[in-house]
């Protein structure tokens, strides 16, 4: 009788989708019957394993459909190397809380100071939170678009990019926009405008867009709406990867014998 039970317990869990406890439930059985929690205690248990299970598989998905291009978090970002960071703005974009009102967000700086890491972390957290996040760079962005400009699909595309409640663009500014792809990016930027949140990384200062869009009127349409929601972090440092570099003796000082030696 227990067993037929027991197999219609686990069909039901199935039909319920409550996979991982279907998948769990002889040995939550079991360590039930060693610890003898209360019902209460037994059953708070069991939705709570199925709903962290649940989370991992979306976080999961997530991730997969965000394309990072690495793995990289908020825990692993060294704030004491880049006291320029502000790490209190940092904590609260983490909890996505600007994703609901559509901010954008900009990350300025120069080379290997951490703008990547910091976008990439920001929107793990940000699909963590439970949102759709789709990492681009700003290069591939555009030859996405041109292309689909190219074959009739640009309306398309746009549709695809607006989707995700934060597009990341990566890299904006170390090449220069050709006229007609700068018209493109505007399209995306209004398209989201109020819409999305877009986080963009860039080498280059406000002052600088003018010469990156090879327009200083389509660069200040562009710049109207990216800040006029938005939240700005400004890293001025030290690259890291110099900093790793020399410390591997390959750069400056250390490339004195007796330094490397020592
Ligand atoms: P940027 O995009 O500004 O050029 P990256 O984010 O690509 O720089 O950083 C270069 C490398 O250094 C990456 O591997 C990144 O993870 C690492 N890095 C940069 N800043 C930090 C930091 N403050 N703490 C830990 N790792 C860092
Ligand atoms: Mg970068």
């Amino acid at each position: 009788m227990s067993e037929l039970v027991r197999a219609r317990v686990e069909d039901h869990l199935v039909r319920l989708r409550m996979g991982h406890v279907a998948q769990r439930i002889d040995a939550m059985l079991s360590e039930a019957a060693r610890g003898e929690p209360t019902y209460l205690d037994f059953l708070d248990g069991l939705l709570r394993e199925e709903i962290d299970s649940k989370q991992r598989k979306r976080v999961q998905m997530g991730l997969t459909i965000a394309h990072f291009p690495q793995a990289r978090t908020l825990e692993d970002f060294d704030f004491h190397f880049q006291p320029s960071v502000d790490q209190r703005l940092v904590k609260e974009l983490s909890t996505g809380r600007f994703i609901s009102l559509s901010d954008n967000v900009l990350i300025f700086g120069p080379p290997g100071v951490g703008k990547t890491h910091l976008a990439i972390a920001l929107g793990r957290a940000v699909v963590e939170a439970g949102h759709t996040v789709l990492f681009t760079s700003a290069t591939a962005l555009i030859t996405g678009l041109s292309k689909a400009e190219t074959e009739g699909k640009l309306g398309e595309q746009l549709s695809f990019l607006a989707k995700p409640k934060l597009l990341i663009v990566d890299e904006l500014g170390y090449l220069p926009f050709e006229r007609r792809s700068a018209h493109l990016f505007f399209q995306l930027v209004a398209r989201r405008y109020e819409r999305g949140s877009i986080l963009i990384t860039t080498n280059q200062s406000v002052s600088q867009w003018g010469t990156v869009f090879g327009d200083d009127v389509l660069a200040a349409a562009i710049l109207d709406r990216l800040l006029h929601h938005s939240h700005t972090l400004t890293i001025q440092g030290e690259s890291y990867r110099l900093r790793q570099k020399k410390r591997a003796g390959l750069l400056g000082r250390a490339a004195k014998p007796q330094e490397t030696e020592a």
